[in-house]
Formats: C-alpha cells, structure tokens, sequence
C-alpha cells in the first residue's frame, strides 16, 4: 500500500516536472490532509479567513503565532525537520530577512503571479504580497495645514520646531521608512532628515500609531507619522472626532511616492505540505479573501482589482513608492545606526 502510494507520488512528481513552471494548487490535484502556518499576524479577523479555507478544502490549519524575526529563526533552526509550511508576516525588511535566511522556496502559480502586482511580490518568487499600508502625514486640522509641507523631507524644516511627535524610532515602520530614504536620498541625507525631525519634536518619542493620533487631534503636537490603517480605525460613530480634528497628507506625490509597507507570506523550503500551502496562498490572494484580509484591518488589498473599505478609500487615492522590499531590508541596519546617531529613541 505505502509503496503504491510513493509510486502514486512520484508519477504526480513527473506531471509536475513535465508541466513545468506551473504549480497552480487548483490545477486537478486532490488535497487533504494539514497546513502548519507560522504567523506574526495576530488580527483576531485572520482566523475566520482560516476556518473558511478548511470549510471549503476539507484542509485543517494549525497555527504558531510569535514575531516574525522569532519565526524567521525559529524555522532556520527546526532545519529540515520544521513543520512549517508557510510564514506569513508583516514589513518589507521581515519579508527580506525571511528570503536572506534562505528558509523560503520559490513558488511558481500562474494564479498568484497574475493576482499580485509585479512590485508586490519577489522577483524570484519566494513570497507574495497580501496587503499594503502606507505611512501618512497627519496634522491638526484646526492649527492649519503645515505652510509647504508635502515631503517627509518636509517634516526636518526648522519652522517645524516643537511642533512634531512620533513613536520610537525602533518602529518597524519607522525604520523601512528611514531605510527607503537611504535609498531615495542617500544616507549623507538621510541621517541629516533623522538629526532635524529630531530637533522638531514636541515630546520625546513615545506611544504607537493610535495614541499619536490622538495626540495630534487633541493638540498636544501638531504633527506626527502614522499608517493608514491606524486611521480608519478611527471611522466609527464614537471614534469620528478624532478623524475630524486631523488632516492628511500623502507626502512625496512630485517626487518618489508615499512609502507603503506590506504583510506577505511565503512557502517554507522544508514544508512538509506544499501543495497546500501554495493552495493556502492561492486563497489568500482570492477576491474574497482579500476583502476579508482588507476588511479586518483597513489595509490595501495586494491584489489587481480589489477595493479597500470605505474608511481607507475616503483617505483619498495617492502614488505609491514602488520600491521593493530588497532594497528596504538591505538598508534597514544602517537606518537604526543613523536613527541612533540622531537619538531619535
Ligand atoms: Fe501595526
């Protein structure tokens, strides 16, 4: 029986050869069986997305929840014998970590490759974007939009001083931010940008995303940084006047684009189930799914096609910085040497 199902496995293999550069899930092959997804997502909106794709394949997700670099170590060290199938997780400098660890295995899908946008996924194929953000200026409406400001280059202006507050420089978001400017402006300039948003602060840095939003509706400084979809969350009855006391500018239109970060996924080398995470993945870059991935945490849909919520669309439409996830991580090191230099903390 085992050997007639190895025999049975091998001739699957040979299709698979000899169909070549497709490993499309849905192409015919039954699956079964289990996925084992490690994830640093911890969006209570994600599970009902898992239990969804068990409904609908008969195929039981098993979930490792941690941080993404724990992850990204964690399946280095459990070496060929790692359970993991996929990783699943959230910034460009994580995603590269993952590729650079060399834990990941390039995954060839017609179906992804037309859903996700080039930009948004590896050129060698070892993971694929699901959503996007991106990382805003926001001001306090009734102080008046800051005179000129539409750059973060913009947010280093002396008449900017005391007016400004930000989180912690060691914010993931923060330091692809820096990371992207290193590789728009070169790090002489880059490092000059962190010494004079420095000099602008209101306070020393402090809180998340959510409670400088607050900080800049109530007052307290004028100006902060925050992801797109800390201030949808904001578009509710009780949360509207937080929204109302804020305006937002999408920096850098003229020139490079607004920085957005990404949360993505990729196939495990030593995945013990790969024809279901590549199914798994299939799923995710769904319609439906993307909705549902959008929907739970007001980020932009990765895939062609798929409108955000209400909330993040009234944010207004804006032109992305394409730069890719590569070139972010490669430079996210140097950006905490220079964030340091400039003890933005
Ligand atoms: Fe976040």
């Amino acid at each position: 029986m085992i050997r007639l199902f190895q025999a049975a496995l091998a001739f699957v293999g040979l299709l698979a050869l000899s169909a070549c550069a497709d490993e499309s899930a849905s192409e015919g092959v039954p699956v079964t069986g289990e996925i084992n997804i490690y994830s640093s997502r911890h969006y209570d909106t994600d599970l009902a997305l898992y239990e969804d794709f068990t409904k609908a394949t008969g195929i039981k997700v098993n979930r490792i929840e941690a941080d993404a670099d724990a992850l990204i170590e964690r399946i280095a060290a459990e070496g060929e014998f790692s359970p993991a199938d996929l990783l699943i997780t959230v910034d460009a400098g994580r995603l590269w970590r993952a590729e650079e660890a060399g834990i990941l295995s390039p995954v060839d899908s017609k179906i992804l490759e037309e859903r996700i946008p080039a930009n948004l996924r590896d050129p060698q194929k070892r993971w694929f974007a699901l959503s996007t953000r991106a990382r805003i200026i926001i001001y306090n409406k009734a102080k008046g939009k800051p005179a000129g400001l539409d750059t973060y280059e913009g947010l280093a202006d002396p008449a900017l001083k005391g007016r400004i507050c930000m989180r912690s420089s060691s914010s993931v978001y923060n330091i692809a931010l820096l990371s992207s400017m290193i590789v728009h402006d070169g790090p002489e300039k880059a490092g000059a940008w962190a010494k004079g948003v420095v000099a602008n602060f209101a306070r020393p840095p402090q809180g998340n995303d959510m409670s400088n939003i607050e900080a800049v509706a109530a007052g307290e400084c004028d100006i902060s940084l925050v992801n797109t979809y800390y201030l949808a969350r904001f578009d509710t009855p009780d949360k509207r006047k937080v929204l109302d006391a804020i305006g937002i500018i999408f920096p850098n239109q003229a020139s490079t684009g607004t920085h957005v970060n990404m949360s993505g996924a990729g196939v495990v080398k030593t995945a013990p189930n790969r024809a279901n995470a590549i199914l798994f993945l299939e799923y995710l870059s769904s319609e439906s799914a993307q909705k549902y991935l959008a929907n739970g945490n007001n980020e932009y849909p990765a895939a062609k096609g798929v409108a955000p919520t209400s909330a993040v669309e009234a944010l207004g439409t804006f032109k992305a910085d394409p730069l890719g996830a590569a070139e972010i991580g490669k430079n996210e090191a140097r950006a905490v040497e220079l964030y340091n230099a400039a003890r933005w903390n």
